[in-house]
């Protein structure tokens, strides 16, 4: 395959680096960040051992929790704006702030 700047790669037999990114090459390497670590790999051995992560499988893979925090509206106390919390029977318990 041709490796190219910004391409999604995973290693053949280092598959526990995860999925990488490819930042760039000299002309006789290429660097790939596989988490925190930036890898640089020998074209020749790029060529043969990275493989292409598609959008689709890089989408499937993608944490959950991307929706962002707001998505459950928890109701705020109308006087200083604090979230309120659920007491041990279930219902909203009065703003421990202002009450
Ligand atoms: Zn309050």
């Amino acid at each position: 395959m041709t490796i190219e700047a910004g391409q999604h790669v995973r290693h053949r037999s280092r598959l526990e680096w995860g999925i990488g990114k490819v930042e760039g090459s000299n002309g006789e390497s290429v660097f790939v960040r596989f988490g925190d670590q930036l890898k640089t790999i020998k074209i020749s051995f790029a060529e043969e051992f990275l493989e292409a992560v598609t959008a689709v499988e890089l989408e499937a893979l993608k944490p959950v929790a991307r929706a962002g925090p707001a998505v459950g509206r928890t109701p705020q106390c109308p006087e200083c704006g604090r979230a309120l919390f659920r007491g041990a029977d279930g219902e909203w318990r009065a703003c421990s702030h202002c009450a």
